[in-house]
């Protein structure tokens, strides 16, 4: 059309200048020939931009699709029994849409039917659940003296757990006796190898950015050592994870009301981790929520770090539990004994220079604040009025209710590792996870 519509005026031009038809001729045939061709390069252009457009849009479908099928699982797995109109409602999806997903993850046998709603007038609703058991992580904590080990169900509910004395070592052995104790763990618990995503493993210590190398440990005194020593002897796959971290993320799965925490841990040593929208945020060097560092009383105590006054040289368990010859639920114990009067005011003290550390991330982060480790598992029950203690800090709240007890005492670290192999189960959930799955 274009080219016809060219030669067309062209030839009426002709009629009022003969002078410049050879010019005008070689002009229009050349534009004969090119136009054409443009034509069809803008067609072929047009073409593979619709193929494009409707592969990315399938391509988009398919994402969207499998998100509301991740969302739909998340939300079944938050309640223990749920029904079709509340799962529509909960996640802003069609009656339709919630069904079809719905019976994807029954065929995945990853959740089921059990029973009805009672009716509230109109038709009795469903109720779905997730299935128990349907798939297993297992977390392995790693500290100096200690191995703690976990078994969770893909709800995140903690199954078993048990801890092990073993002072950490370098060694061949060591390595042997992390790949036994998880084989002992399975066998003593009875569970279903077949259904076991993989184990995670928290370190204390910083990791690099991929989990293959453990770039620096004080507390084991190793420095750029790589992870897979530590699953040298383990038959599942493995993911490692820095201990507060784990224990952080632990805290928040599942937790609406705690998506934005800063998540302080008073172990032997101090860590912390932050997360913003229940993610971990690490920082420019991986070093985010190195807490224990943080200046507390300029030129005091000398911190193992080297540097003097840092929180953990205030805020380690081995401040309390020294006086009671390391054993830090002897400490509690003997608080409540009048007559142990030194160790009142020892806890007293580490109240105060707690509180200032609390309130500081409180008007740094503006989030809750949670204490964990150690000492985090008896503050709840020998706070005493700390929370009093916070608002009298705090220049804008009246009270100090952004404070959170920690839900895991013991084993945090451990279920935080395993639950990577969750998540990355409920985000590589397709019809592949159906292999395996050991439920008919
Ligand atoms: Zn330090």
């Amino acid at each position: 059309m274009t080219v016809l519509y060219l030669i067309l005026q062209g030839k009426s031009r002709f009629a009022n200048s003969r002078q410049n038809v050879s010019k005008r001729t070689q002009k229009l045939l050349i534009l004969a020939f090119i136009l054409p061709i443009m034509d069809i390069i803008k067609d072929f252009i047009k073409y593979f931009n619709n193929m494009g457009g409707n592969m990315g849009r399938s391509s988009n479908n398919r994402e969207v699709k499998k998100n509301n099928r991740i969302d739909t699982l998340r939300a079944i797995l938050a309640c223990e029994r749920i029904s079709q109109p509340a799962l529509a409602a909960k996640l802003g999806h069609s009656g339709p849409t919630v069904l079809q997903n719905v019976k994807e993850l029954i065929a995945l046998g990853l959740v089921q039917e059990i029973g009805m709603f009672a009716s509230t007038g109109g038709r009795k609703a469903k109720a779905f659940a997730p299935v128990a058991g349907a798939r297993i992580a297992l977390g392995l904590e790693v500290t100096k003296t200690h191995i703690g080990i976990v078994a969770i169900d893909f709800t995140g509910k903690l199954l078993h757990y048990t801890q092990e004395g073993r002072e950490f070592s370098m060694t061949d052995g060591y390595f042997r006796y992390l790949g036994d104790i998880v084989s002992d763990f399975i066998q003593k618990e009875q569970l279903p190898e077949e259904r076991v995503l993989g184990v995670g493993i928290s370190l204390p210590g910083i990791l690099d950015d991929t989990g293959k190398v453990l770039a620096f440990s004080h507390v084991l005194n190793l420095k750029n050592v790589n992870t897979e020593n530590f699953n040298r002897y383990i038959r599942f796959p493995c993911a490692f994870i820095n201990d507060a971290n784990a224990a952080g993320l632990a805290e928040v799965y599942g937790r609406d009301d705690l998506k934005n925490l800063v998540y302080l841990s008073l172990s032997n040593s101090v860590g912390g981790a932050i997360l913003a929208d229940g993610k971990l945020y690490t920082g420019d060097h991986l070093r985010a929520g190195e807490l224990g560092h943080n200046t507390l009383v300029p030129n005091g105590k000398l911190c193992y770090c080297g540097k003097k006054g840092c929180v953990d040289a205030y805020c380690n368990a081995n401040v309390l539990s020294k006086l009671t010859g390391g054993d830090l639920a002897l400490f509690f114990d003997r608080l409540q004994d009048k007559e142990q009067d030194e160790l009142m005011q020892v806890w007293r003290a580490y109240l105060e220079n707690l509180s200032v550390v609390v309130n500081n991330l409180r008007m740094t982060f503006d989030c809750n604040i949670m204490v964990g480790g150690y000492v985090g598992g008896f503050l709840e029950e020998y706070g005493g009025d700390f929370r009093e203690m916070l608002a009298r800090r705090n220049p804008f709240e009246p009270d100090a209710s952004y404070f959170k007890y920690c839900r895991h005492k013991l084993g945090a670290s451990a279920i935080g590792a395993a639950l990577l192999w969750v998540e990355e189960f409920i985000q590589n959930l397709s019809a592949k996870n159906k292999k395996n799955s050991g439920i008919e």
